[in-house]
């Protein structure tokens, strides 16, 4: 590549719209998509498994006993435990918790951190995150915070449960989601919040088409000025 490989951090709360539309951004600018809750997914789901997601001994013990690796499939992130590809287990309901649990560990956040770099590293990169525009990539080419209102966050995220044939009460799932936006929120570890120099862009009352457009307007728009 003779230009400078650009990137895009998309931080925000769960239920936003940060993975698919980030997921449809990167086809269109042919970029590499990095979810990065799926890296603290897959370790909350070991640590599930382990019964230990509250105990922070076990967490910094069990970062050495566990390899978690990302591959791409035909452009698809998957992700491992080992051997274990559990891309899908990490969707499970409970693992959400279990994620947010672990990840306000300051240990588990250097590994992810590291990581996330080395997987980015001499890419054209969109990763979606918490922490993407304040920490993980401080000097990305843009930094969107894309938000939207519980409530509707918590209306999607039913109308998806519900495609899956797992359908959720909504209240249990707007309650569910509150407490994980607290939890990550007000940890001391990297909470989620806008980087200063983000746009914010409040999805409420946009499509997917159109939140999608708009990111790839402000991405066009700032990699031309690299
Ligand atoms: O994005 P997703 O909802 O899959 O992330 C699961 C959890 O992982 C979040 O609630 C958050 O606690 C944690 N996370 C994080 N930093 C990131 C991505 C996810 O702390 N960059």
């Amino acid at each position: 590549m003779s230009r400078k490989p650009f990137s895009i951090a998309i931080d925000g709360p769960a239920g936003a719209g940060k993975s698919s539309v980030a997921r449809a951004v990167a086809a269109e600018l042919n970029a590499m998509y990095l979810d990065t809750g799926a890296m603290y997914r897959a370790f909350g789901l070991h640590m599930l498994r382990k019964g230990a997601t509250n105990d922070a001994r076990a967490i910094v013990a069990a970062l050495d006993d566990v390899n978690i690796t990302v591959e791409f499939v035909d452009g698809a992130q998957h992700i491992f435990i080992g051997d274990e590809d559990v891309t899908e287990a990490i969707r499970e309901p409970e693992v959400s918790m279990a994620a947010s649990d672990v990840s306000a560990v300051p240990e588990v956040r250097e590994r992810m951190v590291a990581l996330q770099r080395k997987i980015a590293e001499g890419h054209d990169v969109i990763m979606d995150g918490r922490d993407i525009g304040t920490k993980v990539l401080p000097n990305a080419t843009l930094k969107i915070f894309m938000t939207a209102s519980a409530e509707e966050r918590a209306r999607r995220r039913c109308l998806e449960l519900a495609q899956k044939g797992r359908p959720e009460p909504y209240d249990k799932v707007l309650q569910e989601m509150k407490d994980r936006d607290y939890q990550d929120t007000h940890r001391a570890a990297s909470p989620l919040c806008a980087a200063e120099d983000a746009v914010t862009v409040d999805t409420s009352d946009m499509s997917f088409d159109e939140t999608v457009a708009e990111i790839k307007r402000l991405a066009l728009k700032a990699i031309g000025k690299c």
